[in-house]
């Protein structure tokens, strides 16, 4: 069994209802961005990394300004990090040539991101085969997204592997598509009138499966408190590790 504390993003994921691996690709870049305007925007290389990307690509950029400028109420931070970036760029630009390509790395939070993803979906890959309370209580949340399916399925290494993450997909995927059927009965004319039930939300929850869990609208940089989803809590751990500012 996996180090509970490497797992303690998965977990956290079930428990709150999400994607677990949502929940590891949120929290990535959470400790990225925060850790990026920390320290590492004051390191050189760091700094030389970000030109050479050309900065953050839109999505981490908006994580970068909600710290910066929302949260912080700042923007000399920003100019640190852009003015060797525009200088890059300026020096690059009429390098250019009519047939060439402008070089630039790839987005080092995504990067950072992709890292940490490979890893937790290796370990949720051993935890659904070695822990069956962790397997039952994802196949009773919300399964993995679609994305995140794809990239676990295409990383197991075992028949058992597969075996495990199918059931577990079919388990949550099954549930919600009759959930999704109750809400649609629901809205039609004939059943007007009925109290909504756990169904009510199954539309959103309906995307979300498809698509990827939204990360939590607050601040990067402020702390997020239990379940920052705003979903129904399910299969509450006991003993779960509690959720520290930056973790
Ligand atoms: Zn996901
Ligand atoms: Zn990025």
């Amino acid at each position: 069994m996996t180090d509970r504390v490497l797992t303690r993003w998965l977990r956290q994921g079930v428990r709150y209802g999400v994607c677990p691996l949502c929940r590891a690709s949120h929290k990535l870049d959470r400790e990225y961005v925060w850790g990026f305007f920390d320290k590492w925007s004051m390191h050189e290389t760091a700094v030389e990394e970000f030109a050479r990307a050309g900065g953050f690509c839109a999505e981490h950029a908006e994580q970068y300004r909600r710290i910066e400028v929302d949260a912080m109420r700042s923007t000399i931070g920003i100019c640190d990090v852009y003015l060797p970036t525009l200088e890059r760029l300026c020096e690059d630009l009429p390098m250019l040539a009519d047939d060439g390509r402008l070089n630039r790395a790839r987005c080092p939070a995504c990067l950072y991101r992709e890292s940490g993803v490979a890893n937790n979906t290796r370990y949720l890959l051993i935890e659904l085969v070695e822990d069956s309370d962790f397997r039952d209580q994802l196949a009773g949340s919300s399964g993995l997204c679609l994305p995140h399916f794809q990239l676990a399925w295409g990383s197991s290494e075992t028949v058992e592997q597969r075996e495990q993450l199918r059931a577990v997909q079919v388990a949550a995927t099954s549930r919600l598509l009759c959930e999704l059927r109750e809400h649609a009965r629901k809205q039609r004319a004939e059943a007007s009138g009925e109290p909504p039930g756990v169904e009510a939300d199954s539309w959103q929850r309906a995307l979300w499966l498809t698509a990827g869990w939204p990360a939590p609208a607050r601040s990067a940089s402020l702390p997020e408190g239990e379940n920052p989803y705003g979903t129904r809590t399910v299969n509450a751990a006991p003993n779960a590790p509690a959720t520290g500012q930056h973790t």
